[in-house]
This record gives C-alpha cells, sequence and structure tokens, in this order.
C-alpha cells in the first residue's frame, strides 16, 4: 500500500500515531482548529479496538475522573451527525444495567449518587421496572440501573465518517504506514521515524491503543499498561427487545443498526499472561483482585509473541508495528457460547438468533482503568492519548478533543488534570 502512496509531507504541524477513534477524533478537531495534521496508521483505520466494541456510548459506571469528559463527548455525538454530514448510527435510546446480586446493587447505588452530583438523568430500577423493561424476559435481577441520556453508536461507521470529515477540512490521513519512532533533537521532538521516511514536526500524539506502551518503552518512557481479551458476536436481523444498550453480569448486548444485536458475555474478559503482567503486576495488584471474578488469565502463545518482540529496534529497520500491521486475537468460543445460551434463555424470543460473526479484541488498560491524556514532561513535544480501558468509544470524541487543544496549547473544555501520566510515576 505504501508504495502506491503519495510521499508524505516534510513537515507538519501535529503527527497523530494510530487510526482509531482517539486518533482520527484529534485529528478531526486538530483540522477543525485549521492545524495542519498528519495521522498515520500502521493498518487500516479502525482496524483494532475501534472497530470491535460493543459500541455503548455511556455515562453510567465511569469513573469520576472521566465524567466531565464524557459528557461532553456525549454533547459532541449528539451532534456530530449533523456536523459531519454522515451517519454513524447514533442513537439515544439509554443503558441499563442488571443487579443480580446484592454486591451489584451496592455499587450500582453508590454511583448513583455521584450521578446526581453531576444531574445525571440515572435512576435505579426496581425488579418489577427492570423486567417491564425487557418484555417477556425469564430474568429475575433485584434491580435496575438505568440513564436514559446515554446512547450507542456503530462502530463499524463511525471512525470511516469522521476521517472523511478531517480529511475534508484538511487533515492528511495515511493507511498502511507505521510510525517507527520518535526523531528527537536535544531531548525534544523534531519529528517522525516512518516506514516510508521521516516527517518533521514539534508535536507528536500517540494515540496506538494496545501499542502505546511499547512505542514509549522504545524511548525509555513508562508507561503502565496491559491488555484483555474481549470476544463478541453479532447476530443476524432479530426481533426487537429494547433500544436500550444492555448489560448483566450473564450477557450484554445492543441493537444494531442493521437490525439485529452485538452480543458479548457481561462477565468474561481474558487476561493473556504475557511478560508486562509480571512486569506491571504490583500496580495492577488491586484491580486484578477488584475484577477477579470476571477475568480469566491464561497463559497462551502471546507470552511467546510478546517476549520475543524487540523492546529497542533501529529506526532504519521493521518495527513490530510493521510485523503486526492488525492485532486481530482469536475469539473466545466457549465465552461466547455462553452469552449465546445465556441471552436465548433470558430472551426466547431470539431462540432463532443465527451468529453472523464473531471476533476478539484487544483491550488497553492502565492500573487504575482511567486513560493518559496529556504531555509527556521529559520529552517536549510528545503527547498520549491512550489506555482507555474498555470504555474508549463514548468518550473518545471529548477525549481526542481534549489531546487535540492540549496538543495545540489551545484552552481546554474540561480540566485535564486527571489524565496525566505522572500519577503513575
Ligand atoms: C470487545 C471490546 C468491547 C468494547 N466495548 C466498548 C464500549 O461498548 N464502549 C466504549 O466506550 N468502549 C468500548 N471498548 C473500548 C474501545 O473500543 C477502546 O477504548 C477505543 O476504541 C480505543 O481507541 P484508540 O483509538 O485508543 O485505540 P485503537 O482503536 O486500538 O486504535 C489504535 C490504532 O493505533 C494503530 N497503531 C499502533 N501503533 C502504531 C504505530 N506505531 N504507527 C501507526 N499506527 C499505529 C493501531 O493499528 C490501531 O489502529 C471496547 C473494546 C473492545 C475490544
Amino acid at each position: 500500500m505504501k508504495d502506491q502512496a503519495p510521499k508524505l509531507p516534510d513537515r507538519v504541524a501535529v503527527v497523530v500515531v494510530g487510526g482509531g477513534i482517539i486518533g482520527v477524533s484529534a485529528a478531526y478537531f486538530l483540522a477543525k482548529r485549521g492545524v495542519p495534521v498528519l495521522l498515520l496508521e500502521k493498518g487500516r483505520l479502525a482496524g483494532e479496538q475501534s472497530s470491535r466494541n460493543w459500541g455503548f456510548v455511556r455515562q453510567q459506571g465511569r469513573d469520576p475522573a472521566e465524567l466531565p469528559t464524557i459528557i461532553e463527548s456525549l454533547r459532541i455525538w449528539r451532534g456530530l451527525e449533523a456536523e459531519i454530514g454522515e451517519s454513524v448510527g447514533f442513537k439515544q435510546a439509554g443503558v441499563l444495567y442488571l443487579a443480580e446480586s446484592e454486591e451489584t446493587e451496592h455499587r450500582f447505588a453508590t454511583w448513583l449518587d455521584l450521578a446526581r452530583q453531576y444531574q445525571l438523568d440515572t435512576r435505579m430500577l426496581s425488579a418489577e421496572e427492570a423486567r417491564a423493561a425487557l418484555p417477556e424476559t425469564t430474568g429475575r435481577w433485584r434491580s435496575a440501573l438505568t440513564t436514559p441520556s446515554d446512547a450507542r453508536a456503530e462502530p463499524s461507521m463511525a471512525v470511516p465518517a469522521l476521517a472523511r470529515a478531517a480529511r475534508r477540512l484538511g487533515a492528511d490521513i495515511r493507511e498502511g504506514c507505521a510510525v517507527r519512532g520518535l526523531d528527537l533533537a536535544g531531548g525534544q521532538v523534531a519529528g517522525v521515524l516512518t516506514e516510508a521516511g521521516r516527517v518533521a514536526c514539534d508535536t507528536v500524539l500517540v494515540a496506538a491503543g494496545a501499542w502505546s506502551g511499547v512505542f514509549c518503552a522504545r524511548h525509555g518512557i513508562p508507561l503502565p499498561q496491559l491488555k484483555v481479551r474481549g470476544s463478541v458476536f453479532r447476530t443476524g436481523p432479530a426481533p426487537l427487545i429494547t433500544d436500550r444498550a444492555v448489560w448483566s453480569m450473564e450477557v450484554a448486548f445492543r441493537r444494531r443498526a442493521d437490525g439485529g444485536y452485538t452480543v458479548a458475555h457481561g462477565g468474561v474478559t481474558d487476561h493473556p499472561v504475557t511478560p508486562a503482567t509480571f512486569r506491571y503486576m504490583r500496580r495492577f495488584w488491586p484491580s486484578f483482585r477488584a475484577e477477579r471474578k470476571r477475568l480469566q488469565i491464561r497463559l497462551d502463545r502471546r507470552f511467546w509473541d510478546e517476549l520475543t518482540m524487540p523492546r529497542r529496534w533501529a529506526m532504519d529497520r521493521e518495527s513490530p508495528f510493521e510485523s503486526v500491521r492488525t492485532l486481530d486475537p482469536a475469539p473466545n468460543g466457549k465465552v461466547l457460547a455462553q452469552a449465546r445460551a445465556n441471552l436465548v434463555r433470558l430472551f426466547p424470543q431470539l431462540k432463532d438468533i443465527t451468529i453472523a460473526e464473531q471476533w476478539a479484541g484487544m483491550i488497553d488498560v492502565t492500573p487504575d482503568a482511567v486513560p493518559v491524556i496529556g504531555p509527556v514532561a521529559q520529552r517536549p513535544g510528545l503527547y498520549v492519548a491512550t489506555g482507555f480501558s474498555g470504555h474508549g468509544f463514548g468518550i473518545g470524541p471529548g477525549a481526542g478533543k481534549l489531546a487535540a487543544d492540549l496538543a495545540s496549547g489551545s484552552p481546554t473544555t474540561v480540566d485535564p488534570s486527571p489524565f496525566r501520566l505522572e500519577r503513575f510515576a
């Protein structure tokens, strides 16, 4: 692909590394400000997490550090289709979380207090109200938490549409071009070194998802990041149960624009053990403990793949980013079979659903499950926006705008301090 692509520019103001929802949103907002921006994606736009996610656009259940940014993000989502003149499958139909245990119910009640502080429309539903929201269900829940102003969007549509809009505003967006690393002069960013040559710039924004830790480590910047694997399937067209995006420990699902559902297990994700697991064990221990019921720890070939992945490489040689153009893990078939069985048991109307496609995505997580957005103090000119810990799709436009504001030295709409990298120092 790179052989036919036009030559890269010699110089731009900002280079964005990574074409997921974060990088593309940042490029869009930079271009909107008139900042010359080049986005480089090693594979294809949204080829990794940003097209593989559930599509929940939710405020509900978030860490307080993220609330101002997700509120801003929802504001952007609401106006996005009108602004860019294309559909992103956005629908503000609410989310519904179902409590099967006292412990979950307690967590919901605690979050409701937080929602009130931010004047969100979140409500607790009784067992009867929860059942009434899900006609014909055989499920019995203690209660539910719902936020009607939450929404959903189509991951497969959102990033390509936003990228087209960014291009119309002048952003230069390339696929099939990996950034191997930074070109530094006196410790400061002077450009990027890519597989297609050097591009000079004063500012680089790393929005490389699950690869951000590898990228930063190459330049001696510690960014604690681990990966978990989420498996998902989509159905063919099926009867409508609810327009809300639904989560329970047994199954999570949301209605798709094509009349089917995107479905996953609500209570299981896999953590493939890698050398980074041991490197960051102490930092991640509290989240391992908190998530122990939902996390399946696995030892598979990823350990070997990452053990043999170079941590340092010469900039004129192939980098790890070129060896894996698109991170495409195999889905966990057992977990998906359980999710399907749970869905059909809870909603007999769906007994005839067919699985049209199944896939998995590698989710990049930080120790506190809050992203890192901001400058890297020890490398002037370098910014990161990464570590969205399984909930970066909904917050993507807001977080991308925040990253764009920071990288262009513009005033920010929200306080960026909860996201600074130095909190892990
Ligand atoms: C199964 C699953 C379900 C999820 N459900 C939800 C949900 O319902 N709601 C929600 O809000 N979030 C959800 N998420 C999380 C969400 O998808 C991510 O947080 C978000 O997409 C992260 O976006 P990103 O741009 O940071 O990373 P990515 O989408 O992973 O993009 C990073 C890009 O950078 C590129 N790249 C990396 N290194 C380089 C390099 N050196 N040079 C050039 N390019 C490079 C990669 O190829 C990749 O395309 C889910 C994720 C998964 C996997």
